[in-house]
């Protein structure tokens, strides 16, 4: 396991990560007979035994509802379900656990403060995105925009795929309620500077919404830092199970939402004239959550919590480098789209002559995993002028192998469509 200290090598680093990739059974299996080089981390990454022994042993021997039962089961359950929501508090320091809403994932979490909070919008009030954005940080303000008589307003890029920090702050203006834009760009891998931002979204008075689903297993978020008011992020891009998510959302706020959906759990009182809410942050979790995700979750947050992130941090950025560096140099006709100072690690890239999907099946074969395609990001794709691009994206237990086997994939792709 990767501790915390200030200095290490370069290839005392490449030891530890070695090490951390044996927690991960899906990595240890063969692909079309050749070893697994996953690299379609930013569409969901692998979970390590941690994390499937903690939901087997709570589905197995735990399983019961939570919040309800006297019985011996129910405080298991909660216990285990409630020290999940403290888990993730202290990963992101948030200053309560009323902050953090369990969710089915980042899309969730996001339609959630696009219908709640999104009901006190008026006709002429805006709503600014960018454009570097998933449709899942596009499409619900479209909708809510839609229902409110709001517009919608796209900050743009530069042709690195960076934020155009100047033209986002004159786009804000006396108008604008809502600011919702990604922290890292899962199309591109742009980092944007998010406290910065929300700084001046808040002079202008809007309050901000940062999509978080790519950041979270990368970086060190931090609530008191950003200060932003929403922040959203899924379980399954950061080593935990898919249905699983989290809405951060500042007290003040979440105290004035209506609730999003109504159901068991979310209610004090219910009469048919009317009904109280719960307090937070149940008010907004109707029905039976998803128990045995959550404390996979909780599984995975431990997991991170015991990784330095700095180290995780020089360690991807080694592995997009050198990726980065020999796809410009030996893969002919390359070109990689996206390529701001900051960035995480994802190096998206089209090849002249070959389409991304036949990038993707090719290096298939060769048991290297990759994403192709839109990505969920069509205006980010129209905006370089491509309709897909091939993607590799890295995570913290990828290395030098998985990079060398890429470029064997690609130059095998390129041997087959160029002779
Ligand atoms: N935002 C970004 C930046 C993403 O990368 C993704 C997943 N690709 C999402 C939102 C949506 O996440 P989910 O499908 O887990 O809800």
């Amino acid at each position: 396991m990767i501790v915390a200290t200030a200095e290490r090598s370069a290839t005392r680093l490449q030891r530890d990560f070695a090490a951390l990739r044996k927690d991960f059974p899906a990595l240890q299996q063969l692909i079309h007979g050749k070893p697994l080089a996953y690299l379609d981390n930013a569409a969901s990454s692998q979970s390590p035994t941690a994390v499937h022994e903690a939901m087997a042993l709570q589905q197995r021997l735990h399983h019961s509802n939570v919040h309800r039962g006297v019985h011996q089961l129910s405080e298991r359950s909660t216990a285990a379900y409630e020290g999940a929501r403290e888990k993730v508090r202290r990963f992101i320091n948030a200053s309560s656990t009323t902050e953090i809403v369990f969710t089915r994932g980042t899309t969730e979490s996001i339609n959630l403060v696009a219908a709640s909070f999104g009901q006190r919008l008026r006709a002429g009030d805006e709503v600014l995105i960018t454009w570097l954005e998933h449709h899942s940080n596009i499409v619900p303000w479209q909708l809510l925009c839609e229902r409110t008589g709001a517009r919608l307003v796209v900050s743009p890029i530069r042709d690195d795929g960076s934020l155009d920090g100047a033209a986002f702050e004159q786009l804000l203006n006396e108008r604008t309620r809502i600011v919702a834009l990604a922290h890292v760009s899962n199309a591109l891998g742009t980092l944007n500077p998010v406290a910065e931002l929300v700084a001046k979204a808040h002079a202008a008075g809007a309050v901000v919404l940062v999509d978080g689903a790519q950041a979270v297993p990368h970086l060190r978020v931090d609530m008191q830092d950003l200060d932003c008011d929403f922040y959203a992020f899924s379980g399954h891009k950061m080593f935990g199970p898919t249905g699983t998510g989290v809405l951060y959302g500042k007290r003040a706020h979440l105290e004035t939402m209506p609730p999003y959906q109504g159901g068991g759990d979310m209610i004090l009182t219910v009469s048919f004239e009317r009904s109280t809410y719960n307090a937070l942050p149940y008010k907004f979790e109707a029905g039976t959550p998803n128990i045995t995700g959550v404390v996979g979750l909780g599984a995975a947050v431990d997991y991170l919590e015991s990784i330095d992130f700095a180290a995780v941090d020089a360690h991807e950025h080694a592995l997009l480098e050198r990726a980065t560096e020999r796809v410009l140099a030996e893969i002919p006709g390359a070109r990689i789209v996206g390529t701001a100072a900051r960035k995480a690690s994802v190096l998206s890239f089209v090849v002249d002559g070959i389409h991304a999907h036949d990038l993707g099946t090719i290096v298939d074969r060769e048991g290297v995993a990759i994403r192709t395609g839109h990505h969920c990001a069509m205006p980010v794709m129209e905006r370089f002028g491509v309709a897909a691009t091939a993607r590799a994206s890295f995570a913290l237990y990828n290395n030098h192998d998985d990079v060398d086997r890429l470029l064997a994939g690609l130059q095998r792709a390129v041997e087959i469509f160029r002779g």
